[in-house]
């Protein structure tokens, strides 16, 4: 059994494709990172509609993380990356070595998912991370 890390994280049933869920505003256009009955922006309520995020974003800020909790290893790119619906999210960037040279702000990343651990019950633990895209 796989489960996600954050209650955002979609593992559809029968192993397809996971994906970030969102929710967009009826009223006003607003997206947010997962499911909300109401709007912060604009307080409607009943408005709000469960989208799929973009699996592409941009790197907005990140920082090289050279020193973590014992079983992490370091050092790792700890990014924040926005989404073209608007949103951004904290997620590690992979798939590259963590040194600065190959860091930019604004680089295109891709989303994928991966098993970082198993709990206690057996389960398959499933984080959401980002590498640079493919051209
Ligand atoms: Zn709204």
């Amino acid at each position: 059994m796989q489960r996600p890390i954050v209650p955002f994280i979609k593992l559809p049933e029968g192993g397809g494709t996971p994906y970030l869920v969102g929710s967009r505003c009826k009223a006003c256009g607003q997206v947010y990172v997962g499911t909300r009955r109401s709007c912060p922006r604009c307080y409607e309520t009943g408005q709000m509609q469960e989208i799929r995020l973009s699996d592409r974003g941009e790197l907005y800020l990140w920082t090289i993380v050279h020193q973590s909790a014992p079983g992490i290893n370091v050092p790792y790119v700890a990014g924040i990356v926005d989404l073209p619906e608007g949103v951004s999210l904290r997620a590690n960037v992979e798939g590259i070595e963590p040194k600065p040279e190959n860091l930019r702000f604004g680089m295109p990343l891709e989303l994928f998912f991966e098993v970082v651990r198993q709990d206690r019950e057996g389960n398959e633990i499933v984080a959401y991370k980002f590498r640079p895209a493919a051209a």
